[in-house]
């Protein structure tokens, strides 16, 4: 059984971006520049802008932060929005979500230049990514899913997946990435949600499980046929300790490969944020 290490390829990645990065800046250019939005003080997301700005600034990108009271109303936040879409000095942006209940989240997102959309959320960006058009932004965390299938070689053309959750920032995606003509890519994919009435058989007879539930240890071994890839990415926080969506313990010894919950798929999330905003800048030069 392999661990994919997602702690080993999010280093690796920085290294190629910040080698990039180094020799923007040799030009004589700026340096790329990402901006996080932040509304409200829910502890898990302060947790995760800071984690970006520190990854960003520890190879060379520009990191800035709105850090915006809890009661921040719509029109304010859109004005932000506006403020950064207009600033020739911002390459990409994320609004840190979820967001408190009274603002609008479809219209936030809307409203983001889908050039600087480096969470890869705006429709336009979705769209693009379903043409397969090279300018989407791919969403951070089914790219940085696509970057471990492609950096440990793990095979996919003709591979039956499951792809369990349907959210627009992971299940979604993930399973339209999956099934294209691409490598990786190129699977027989089968999306589960809360309303599939076969979870379990599904599972046993896919080649690799992609997890983004959300619940606890969801995925048990009895689900699991040996020899099976396991990509867990679910973050769930139970008694101050992070959980995957895999029972890891009992699954594990059953898999060909397994990402581990911390230090899997939630690295790679980072890194694709910071990859796109490489990109929306060397976008913005060509
Ligand atoms: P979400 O929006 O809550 O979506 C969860 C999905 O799971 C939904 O599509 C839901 O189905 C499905 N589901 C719930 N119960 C189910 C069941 N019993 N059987 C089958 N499907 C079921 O969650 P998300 O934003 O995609 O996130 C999923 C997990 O990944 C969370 O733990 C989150 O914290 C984590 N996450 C991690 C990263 C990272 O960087 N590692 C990034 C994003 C999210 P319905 O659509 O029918 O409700």
């Amino acid at each position: 059984m392999q661990i994919l290490d997602g702690k080993f390829l999010a280093a690796q990645i920085k290294a190629e971006i910040k080698s990039e990065v180094d020799n923007i800046i040799a030009q004589g250019k700026r340096a790329p520049h990402l901006v996080a939005v932040l509304v409200g003080s829910d502890p898990a997301s302060q947790t995760y802008v800071k984690s970006k700005a520190k990854h960003a600034e520890s190879i060379g990108i520009r990191s800035s932060e709105f850090i915006l009271d809890e009661s921040t109303s719509q029109s304010d936040l859109m004005e932000l929005i506006e403020k950064l879409n207009k600033d020739n000095s911002v390459d990409g942006y994320i609004v840190q979500l979820p967001l408190p209940k009274h603002l609008d989240e479809s219209k936030i997102i809307e409203a983001v230049d889908p050039s600087k959309d480096v969470d890869g959320f705006h429709p336009v960006n979705l769209g693009l990514m379903v043409a397969g058009n090279s300018k989407a932004f791919i969403p951070a965390t089914p790219f940085g899913i696509m970057e471990i299938l492609k950096r440990y070689n793990i095979p996919t053309a003709g591979k039956k997946v499951a792809v369990i959750g349907r959210s627009l920032i992971v299940g979604t995606p993930i399973s339209i990435l999956m099934s294209r003509n691409t490598e990786p890519g190129n699977a027989t994919v089968t999306m589960l949600h809360s309303k599939s009435t076969n979870v379990k058989e599904v599972c046993l007879d896919s080649d690799i499980i992609i997890a983004a539930i959300g619940k606890k240890n969801f995925v048990t071994a009895d689900m699991v046929k040996e020899g099976a890839v396991i990509i867990d990415v679910g973050i769930n926080r139970v008694d101050g300790k992070i959980y995957g969506d895999v029972d890891f313990e009992h699954v594990a010894p059953k898999c060909a490969a397994i990402t581990p919950v911390p230090g899997g798929v939630g690295l790679l999330t980072i890194t694709s944020l910071l990859q796109n905003t490489l990109k929306s800048y060397q976008l913005k030069q060509s």
